[in-house]
């Protein structure tokens, strides 16, 4: 079990959870970052006395150093340079990595590489550069723990499993978002208010976006086959509604495996700090006669394009991911500003694809070149139709 971790990303709401837990479990904190939330940095700095707590740059470190200046045991740094030193601090064995989006990739490998347990909550990661961030982690001998929910559930429905031949298919699980149901024709006037109003789940603005397009099983599809080197054929997507059912394993016999809970990141996050033991959590548990019928469909992939943009940049592979992953960070932000509409979004991602060369390398380099050529190609694509984002 973890006795001392570091958290990036620790004002979000996979970083504030994850506090939550550790202060439950008794363990020590030695790195915090957050981007630009200086009150609620120095509140949980005065709490959890982390050895180094990081800001995204140096005028907000310089008022957090000034707000902690009663407090000169805890070091405040700024920026890249800072992120990387928090993943990598010698005196935490794991850390927890809730960075949303392309800014996590260097932090998880820095961290990788000085041997820590990852416990990964930033899919983005695995999406741009899956294959270098699975190899280093084999080199590095890295444990990587996934904290997003659906791949716990695989990752727990795996133990046990020996060979990965037996395994038949992964079932990932979608609540299918805000806007279920919905046609075209509402989506098209879809505010990004409607979009937060997520049913199951409380989580950060930009995944919960991500959850309305259906853009985020997508990223979790390529997670999945990252994670654990599946084929796009071996991964299926089925919408279920209650968020009860995580995810689920199908194995050659025909036996199927799910993990059930509440929907309560909590418990992933607990067990990516306890596994390979189980404690008690503070979560709710489930009540199986209260909790109702569950549901499973389809996913509607003509009304929600961007799940199949997704599987198809998962297919192509190389820089493919990266590219769909850069537009999507890009128009999922403009949607969240109440810049562009809601299929502007699949069609940015789109354009981006179709621009983009993706090339069969899984440098970082191609993997960061890949990112800022989508981003640059998906803000000309909304010049070009006349939207300033
Ligand atoms: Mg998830």
């Amino acid at each position: 079990m973890s006795r001392v971790i570091s958290v990036l990303g620790s004002t979000g709401s996979i970083g504030r959870q994850t506090l939550d837990v550790a202060e439950k479990l008794g363990l020590r904190v030695a790195a915090l970052t957050c981007g630009t939330q200086l009150q609620r940095m120095e509140a949980q700095c005065r709490t959890f006395r982390p050895l180094l707590a990081v800001m995204a740059d140096e005028t907000l470190a310089r008022q957090l150093r000034d707000r902690l200046s009663d407090l000169p045991g805890i070091r405040v740094a700024s920026g890249e340079a800072g992120l990387l030193e928090a993943a990598s601090l010698p005196e935490a064995d794991t850390v927890i990595t809730a960075v949303v989006g392309m800014l996590g990739l260097k932090p998880t490998l820095a961290a990788i590489r000085a041997g820590k347990r990852i416990g990964l909550a930033n899919k983005e990661t695995l999406v741009c550069a899956g294959e270098l961030v699975m190899a280093e982690a084999e080199r590095c001998g890295a444990e990587i723990i996934p904290v997003d929910s659906e791949h716990s559930a695989i990752f727990q429905c795996l133990m046990g499993n020996q060979d990965r031949g037996e395994v038949k298919r992964l079932i990932l699980t979608a609540s299918g978002g805000a806007f279920y149901g919905w046609t075209r024709a509402q989506l098209q006037t879809a505010t990004k208010d409607q979009a937060l109003r997520h049913p199951n789940w409380t989580m950060g603005p930009k995944i919960t976006v991500d959850c309305a397009t259906l853009v985020n099983k997508g990223l979790e599809f390529i997670e999945a086959m990252r994670l654990y080197d599946m084929t796009p054929e071996q991964i299926s997507i089925v919408i279920h509604r209650q968020s009860i059912v995580h995810s689920l394993v199908e194995y050659r016999d025909g036996a199927m495996l799910a993990q059930l809970g509440v929907p309560d990141m909590r418990i992933p996050i607990q067990l990516a700090l306890t596994y390979p033991h189980r404690q008690e959590n503070p979560a709710q548990a489930l009540d199986l006669l209260s909790c109702g019928p569950l549901t499973f469909a389809a996913p509607d992939l003509e009304t929600f394009p961007c799940l199949g943009l997704a599987m198809d940049a998962a297919r192509v592979g190389g820089t493919a991911c990266a590219i769909l992953n850069g537009a999507n960070e890009v128009a999922a932000a403009a949607y969240l500003r109440d810049k562009i509409g809601f299929y502007d979004i699949s069609d940015g991602i789109s354009a981006a694809l179709d621009q983009v060369p993706a090339v069969q390398d899984t440098s970082l380099e191609a993997a960061l070149d890949a990112d800022r050529q989508a981003r640059a190609a998906v803000e000309a694509y909304y010049r070009r139709i006349g939207k300033v984002i």
